[in-house]
C-alpha cells in the first residue's frame, strides 16, 4: 500500500528556502560573532599592551632623568667638580651622596628590559661611574687641601664624555622604541578599525536583508496558513483529520455542526464515536484496513451509505471519502464527510405517492428493476401484484374526491399493512396499486390477493366511508427464469391479467399466464 505524504510544493519549496537562509543567516552571525570577537581581543590586547608598555617607558624616561640629574651638572660631578675647586668637604660629602644615589639608580636601571644597545650603553655610563667612583674612594681631603686646584684636577680628572653620550643614546633609544610602538599600536588600531567598519559597512547589510527575506517568508508561510485554515472553514463537506488510534486531531466547524457538537467537543472524540455503536466495529475495521490507501470512498456494504450518529443519537446517513497522510512522521487518515440526510429525504420524497405515502411509480421503476435483478441472478421467486379498485369512477362521483381520497388511502394501508416489510407497495396511478414481493411464488402471490380482497370487505375503515362494499380486481404474475425478465415484461403480464379480471366481471383474481396448479388456488369468487 502507498502511503500518502503531506507534499505541498509550494510549501515545501518556501520552507526550503526559509532553511536555507536560516543556514546562512546562523553562518553569517557566527562568521559576524567571531570577527566581533576577534576584533574585540585585539583591541583589549592592545590596551593592555600599550598600558603596559607605556607606564614602563615612562617609568625607564623617569629613571633616567633621576639618574642623568644624580650623574650631571647639577649631581655628583657638580659637586666634586666644586669640591676641587673650593676644596669644602660639604661638596665632597654631596658628591659622594649623588654618586651613591647614582648607583642605586643604575641599579634599579638595570632591572628594566633593555635591547642589546641599551645594554652597551649602561655598560658605558657604568664604566665612567665606576671611575669617578675609585676617583672619590682615592681623595683624602687633609690631603687634597694642601694641592692645587691644577694638582688636584689632575688627579681626579675622569673624561664623562662618554657618560654624556651614553645618557643622550640611551634617552634616543627610548623616545625611539616608543615612537615604534607607538606606531605598531597606531597600525593595529587601524586594523582593528577596518575590521569593524567591514562589520557595519558589509556584514550588517547582509544580516538585515536576510532577516527582511526570512521575515518576509515566515510572513507568506503563515499566510497561507491561515488561508488553509480558512479553507478548512469554507468547505462545505465535513472534513476531519485523526491519528491512528482514531482521536480527532482536527476538524472544520462544518462538521461540528453536521453532528450537532460544539467545535471544541469534536477534539475530544474518536471517529468511532461519529458512528452508530452498532456499526463502530465494523467502521474502525474498514478505517485501518483503509488507513494507508491514498483517495479512498467509502461506502458501507452493498454500495450502502455508512450510518452515523449525531450528538442526539440521530441516524446520520454519510459518505465518506479517507486518505492517509504522515504528519511530522505519524500516520494519520484525513477524511471528507457528506451527509446524505437531506439529498435522501428528497428522493425519497420524489419517490413516494403523497396521497398515500406508498411508493410514486419513480420509486417502483427503480426498486422493481434492482429486485428483478437480484432474484434472477439468484433465481429467486418473485410476483408482482396489480390491484385495480372495481368502479371507482362510481364511488367518485356518488361520494365525491375526497371521499374518494380517503378510500385510495384506505386501501393502500390495507396493501401496506398485509404485505410483507420488503414487499414494495406502489401506486401504479389513479385507483391501481401494484406489490411486488420478492421471494414469493405466484401461489403465495394468491394467497395474498385472497387476504386482501377478504379483509377489504370486512374493513372498518371503508364502513364510515361508504354504505356498500368495495371489491378489487387483481392480476398476478411471476417472475419467469431464463426469460430476460424486464419490469416491463412482468407489468405486461400482471396488467394483462387485471384486464381479464376486468373482462371476466371484476372482483377476483386472475394470474398470467394461468397455470394449472395455480387457477383454482382457493378463490371462490374467481372466475
Ligand atoms: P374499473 O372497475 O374498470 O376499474 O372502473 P373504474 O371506474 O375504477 O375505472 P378506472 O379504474 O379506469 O378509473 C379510475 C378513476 O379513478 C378515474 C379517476 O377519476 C379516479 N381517480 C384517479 N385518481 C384519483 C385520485 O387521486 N382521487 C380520486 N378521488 N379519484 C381518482
Ligand atoms: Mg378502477
Amino acid at each position: 500500500m502507498k502511503q500518502k505524504h503531506f507534499k505541498h510544493k509550494a510549501d515545501r519549496a518556501a520552507l526550503l528556502r526559509i532553511n536555507l537562509i536560516l543556514i546562512t543567516l546562523l553562518l553569517a552571525t557566527a562568521a559576524l560573532l567571531m570577527i566581533t570577537f576577534q576584533t574585540n581581543r585585539d583591541i583589549h590586547q592592545l590596551n593592555t599592551e600599550w598600558k603596559k608598555y607605556s607606564a614602563l617607558t615612562r617609568n625607564k624616561y623617569d629613571s633616567l632623568n633621576e639618574l642623568r640629574a644624580a650623574i650631571g651638572y647639577s649631581g655628583f660631578i657638580h659637586h666634586f667638580k666644586n669640591y676641587v675647586i673650593r676644596r669644602d668637604p660639604s661638596y665632597l660629602l654631596a658628591a659622594q651622596q649623588e654618586m651613591m644615589l647614582s648607583q642605586q639608580l643604575l641599579s634599579q636601571y638595570q632591572q628594566y628590559p633593555m635591547s642589546e644597545r641599551e645594554q652597551q650603553y649602561l655598560q658605558q655610563l657604568i664604566q665612567v661611574i665606576d671611575r669617578y667612583a675609585s676617583r672619590l674612594q682615592s681623595i683624602r681631603h687633609n690631603q687634597a687641601s694642601q694641592q692645587s686646584v691644577a694638582q688636584l684636577d689632575d688627579q681626579v680628572r675622569v673624561d664623562d664624555s662618554p657618560a654624556a653620550f651614553a645618557l643622550s643614546q640611551l634617552a634616543q633609544l627610548l623616545s625611539l622604541e616608543h615612537n615604534q610602538v607607538e606606531q605598531q599600536t597606531s597600525e593595529l588600531m587601524i586594523i582593528a578599525e577596518r575590521r569593524l567598519s567591514q562589520l557595519s559597512y558589509l556584514g550588517v547589510p547582509v544580516l538585515v536583508i536576510l532577516c527582511i527575506y526570512c521575515g518576509l517568508l515566515i510572513y507568506r508561510l503563515s499566510h497561507s496558513q491561515a488561508d488553509l485554515e480558512a479553507l478548512f472553514e469554507m468547505i462545505p463537506d465535513g472534513f476531519l483529520v485523526a491519528d491512528s488510534d482514531g482521536q480527532i486531531v482536527k476538524s472544520n466547524p462544518r462538521l461540528a455542526e453536521m453532528f450537532g457538537y460544539q467545535p471544541d467537543e469534536l477534539q475530544q472524540k474518536r471517529v468511532e464515536d461519529l458512528v452508530d455503536p452498532h456499526f463502530a466495529k465494523q467502521h474502525q475495521q474498514l478505517r485501518q484496513r483503509f488507513s494507508g490507501e491514498g483517495g479512498l470512498r467509502m461506502m458501507a456494504q452493498n454500495g450502502e451509505l455508512f450510518k452515523g450518529v449525531d450528538k442526539n443519537g440521530e441516524p446520520l446517513p454519510l459518505d465518506i471519502a479517507i486518505s492517509s497522510l504522515s504528519l511530522a512522521g505519524i500516520p494519520h487518515s484525513i477524511a471528507i464527510v457528506r451527509c446524505k440526510k437531506k439529498e435522501l429525504a428528497l428522493k425519497q420524497r420524489s419517490e413516494t405517492d403523497y396521497l398515500t405515502n406508498t411508493l410514486n411509480r419513480m420509486g417502483i421503476d427503480r426498486l422493481f428493476a434492482t429486485e428483478i435483478e437480484r432474484c434472477s441472478r439468484y433465481r429467486h421467486a418473485l410476483s408482482l401484484l396489480l390491484v385495480d379498485i372495481d368502479h371507482f369512477k362510481h364511488i367518485n362521483d356518488q361520494l365525491g374526491h375526497l371521499a374518494g381520497d380517503a378510500i385510495i388511502m384506505v386501501v393502500a394501508d390495507l396493501l401496506k399493512k398485509e404485505s410483507r416489510p420488503s414487499d414494495l407497495v406502489g401506486r401504479w396511478g389513479g385507483d391501481e396499486f401494484c406489490i411486488v414481493c420478492p421471494e414469493t411464488s405466484a401461489r403465495e402471490a394468491n394467497g395474498l390477493a385472497l387476504r386482501l380482497r377478504q379483509r377489504l370487505a370486512t374493513s372498518r375503515a371503508i364502513a364510515p366511508l361508504i354504505n356498500k362494499p368495495i371489491t378489487l380486481s387483481i392480476g398476478i404474475t411471476e417472475l419467469q427464469q431464463d426469460e430476460n425478465e424486464t419490469p416491463e415484461t412482468l407489468f405486461a403480464r400482471a396488467d394483462e391479467a387485471l384486464y381479464s379480471a376486468k373482462d371476466n366481471g371484476r372482483d377476483q383474481i386472475v394470474l398470467c399466464p394461468a397455470s394449472a396448479s395455480d387457477r383454482p388456488l382457493a378463490d371462490p369468487d374467481s372466475h
